[in-house]
C-alpha cells in the first residue's frame, strides 16, 4: 500500500473520530464515503464502509426531526437491481433496521472487473409541505362563511345600496 494512501487513511480516521464526538452525521457520511472509495481502489473490502455511510445519512435525517421517511434515488445508469429500488420509501427507523442501501446485489462496476458499487442515495421525504398547502384554502373557505363575515357582507351591501341611492339620482338629473 502506498504511504500517501496510509497518511490519508489516518487523516480520515482522525476526522471521523472528531465527527463522531459531536454527532456530525453528515460529515461522518462524507468521510465513510471517502474511506469506502479508498478501500475500493486498493481492492479491499468496502461494503461495511458504504453501509456505515448509509447509516450516517439516515441518522442525519432522523436527527433533523422534520423527516420520518426517506426515498431511494438511483443513478440514471444504475444496474437493474438498484433500479428496482428507485423511488422506494422507507420509514427511517425501518431503513436503519433493514438497511436497504447499499444494494448488496449491485453490479455497477466503478472500475472494470471490480465488485459492484451501489450509488443509490436516500432523499428526505418532506410530508408537511403539501398538507399545509392543502389546508390553507380549506381554512379560508371556512373563514369566509362565519357569521361575522356574513354581517360584514350585509353591512357592505347596505353601504353600497345607500351610495347607489344617493349618486344615481344625481347622475340622471
Ligand atoms: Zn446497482
Amino acid at each position: 500500500m502506498a504511504p500517501s494512501g496510509d497518511d490519508r487513511w489516518r487523516e480520515l480516521n482522525r476526522e471521523l473520530e472528531g465527527a463522531m464526538a459531536i454527532n456530525d452525521f453528515q460529515r461522518m457520511s462524507q468521510l465513510y464515503f471517502e474511506m469506502a472509495l479508498q478501500t475500493y481502489r486498493e481492492g479491499r473490502g468496502f461494503a461495511h464502509l458504504l453501509e456505515q455511510r448509509a447509516k450516517a445519512e439516515l441518522m442525519h435525517w432522523k436527527r433533523s426531526g422534520d423527516v420520518t421517511q426517506v426515498s431511494v434515488q438511483t443513478a440514471d445508469d444504475s444496474c437493474p437491481q438498484c433500479k428496482k429500488l428507485n423511488g422506494a420509501r422507507f420509514e427511517i427507523d425501518d431503513a436503519l433496521h433493514n438497511m436497504p442501501l447499499p444494494q448488496v446485489d449491485c453490479s455497477h462496476e466503478l472500475q472494470t472487473g471490480k465488485p459492484g458499487w451501489c450509488r443509490c442515495l436516500y432523499l428526505p421525504v418532506i410530508k408537511d409541505m403539501p398538507e399545509v398547502a392543502a389546508d390553507q384554502p380549506e381554512a379560508k373557505k371556512q373563514g369566509f362563511f362565519t357569521p361575522a363575515s356574513a354581517i360584514v357582507f350585509i353591512i357592505l351591501l347596505f353601504i353600497c345600496g345607500c351610495a347607489l341611492c344617493y349618486y344615481v339620482p344625481q347622475l340622471t338629473r
